[in-house]
């Protein structure tokens, strides 16, 4: 356990934020929901409730999409000219900063992450991010080009495209990195002139909430972002809303590929990020300190819970034996504490439920015949804590091998050729992510072509740019998050043909 370390205080703001009763955020105010049930937020560190939030039913769900349906179409946001939408967004990201602190801090006390990754990235992040997207409202263009068409003699053609905003964006966030992947979600929709209703994890509700507030006082119009917080039921409401005409959802591939059929039905515009079962090459060459601490970095980092996580890691043969020692000692040696502990190296997971799912997977992969060489059991303390774990021995077909855990947990399996490092890299359903690492440039520009993932990253892991393209291959997903294209899942081209 980490200690002699400072625990970080709650600022009066969060514990005050706490002691409120929330609601449902819609057509810029804040109400109660129409039902009674609420919601408890439990303190992954105790698990203890720490407050309530609604749990929104289908009539919310309907006031929510009404709401933004009217403040798309009365143009009370495309009616504001671009740079006074881009003005507003870049105002919405200076509160974030101004508020960072106290968001860092609710994003801990819920979600159960180190107080350092909510400072430094999901916080800390977030406005730099946000400035980015922000500044490609102005940019929005379409293009002009010559046609062939000879129809009416003599008469001459002007052909043109158009994007416009696609219309009430239903955006579904998880609870891994809540206000981040939730800023993901909206600012896009935003900076392309939809307007918004956020759905955030039942888990991880609290930042989504405090966001509003920072939104309203940016001068986003009212309806132009609603928030409905609730289970799952109310994320299926909000896809199943006939006033909504795009998902943007990261989550569980289950959950995606469900949405995807209902959205099949409508021809719903999708962009869904799903999970990972990412893969880390560590070649002959690479650097035993080196590859250990990326090992600990890309598997480890958030407790494991990263859709791109390295938790499938291949190791050169002549290299496995010290590597997978060195990294067993690393990972025993990582403190154990609550996320406001800043010493503390590994956190609660988000949930109970997450807990168990983890422990359970550990079991399985034991009753298969891996090994696990450290952790994989839960301390003696309240809260919902899981010791990082090394696995081995884990065949190509073993569930842990294939199935998103999503805890701390990594695998680590010898290879004999680059070619077979490939072919085990490659052998999984999905294609989020992977590392090479090596200092040999010619393997390196061998093997980054032949993996199948939208990212793959060379001597680092999990590093993630506002400018960078970001999704996933085969069931990881479709489309990309980041990017000065990242608005154009957020619009429709038409095209225009004047006849002059
Ligand atoms: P889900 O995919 O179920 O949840 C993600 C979001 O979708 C939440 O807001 C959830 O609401 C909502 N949701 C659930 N069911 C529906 C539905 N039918 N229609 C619309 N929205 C819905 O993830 P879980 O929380 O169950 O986590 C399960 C696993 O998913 C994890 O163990 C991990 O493997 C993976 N995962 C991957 C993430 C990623 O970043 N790619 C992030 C989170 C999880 P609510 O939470 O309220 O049920």
């Amino acid at each position: 356990m980490a200690n002699g370390s400072e625990m970080v205080a709650p600022l009066a703001a969060v514990s005050g934020f706490l002691r409120q009763q929330h609601g449902v955020f819609i057509d810029g105010e804040w109400r109660p929901g129409r039902g009674a049930e609420r919601l408890d937020v439990f303190d992954p560190a105790t698990g203890d409730v720490i407050t309530t939030v609604v749990n929104a039913n289908a009539q919310d769900v309907d006031d929510a999409a009404q709401s933004a349906h009217r403040a798309f179409e009365n143009g009370a946001w495309t009616g504001l000219p671009a740079a006074e939408r881009e003005r507003r967004l870049l105002k919405f990201a200076d509160l974030v900063e101004q508020n960072a602190e106290e968001l860092a801090q609710l994003e801990t006390l819920n979600q159960g992450k180190s107080i350092n990754i909510s400072r430094f990235v999901d916080v800390g992040g977030a406005p730099a991010y946000m400035r980015y997207i922000a500044g490609l409202t102005t940019k929005i263009t379409g293009e002009t080009f010559d046609v062939s068409i000879g129809a009416i003699p003599g008469a001459r053609f002007n052909a043109s495209t158009r994007r416009e905003p696609v219309g009430v964006v239903a955006a579904i966030a998880p609870w891994n990195f809540p206000l981040m992947i939730g800023l993901w979600k909206i600012m896009p929709a935003l900076a392309a002139g939809c307007t918004v209703v956020l759905k955030p994890s039942e888990v991880t509700p609290l930042t989504s909430v405090r966001l509003m507030d920072l939104a309203k006082e940016a001068g986003l119009p009212a309806g132009v972002l609603n928030l409905v917080t609730g289970d799952g039921r109310t994320g299926k409401a909000l896809v199943d809303h006939p006033l909504v005409s795009k998902i943007t959802f990261t989550g569980s591939t289950a959950t995606g590929k469900a949405i995807a059929r209902s959205a099949a039905d409508r021809m719903l515009r999708t962009s869904l990020e799903l999970g990972g079962k990412n893969p880390a090459i560590f070649l002959a060459d690479a650097p035993i300190e080196q590859a250990v601490q990326g090992a600990v970095m890309g598997g480890f980092f958030n407790n494991g819970q990263v859709c791109a996580a390295s938790s499938r890691l291949f190791v050169a043969r002549s290299i496995y034996e010290p590597f997978t020692k060195a990294l067993a000692q690393a990972v025993e040696g990582m403190s154990i504490g609550p996320g406001l502990d800043p010493a503390a190296q590994i956190n609660p997971v988000a949930s109970a439920g997450h807990r168990q799912k983890i422990l359970d997977h550990v079991q399985r992969a034991r009753q298969d015949g891996a090994r696990i060489l450290t952790g994989g059991d839960s301390p003696d303390r309240p809260g919902y804590y899981v010791r990082p774990a090394v696995v081995v021995d884990a065949a190509a077909d073993f569930a842990i091998s294939r199935q998103e855990v999503f805890g701390p947990l990594v695998t680590v399996t010898p290879f004999d050729s680059e070619d077979e490092a490939v072919r085990l890299a490659n052998d999984t359903d999905m294609g989020l992510a992977a590392s090479v690492w090596t200092n040999d440039l010619k393997k390196t520009m061998d093997i980054v072509p032949r993996i199948k993932a939208g990212t793959v990253w060379v001597n680092c892991h999990n590093l993630v740019d506002p400018n960078m393209p970001f999704g996933g291959f085969k069931e990881s997903g479709v489309g990309r998050d980041f990017g000065v294209r990242s608005l154009e899942a957020y619009t429709e081209v038409k095209s225009v043909c004047i006849a002059y």
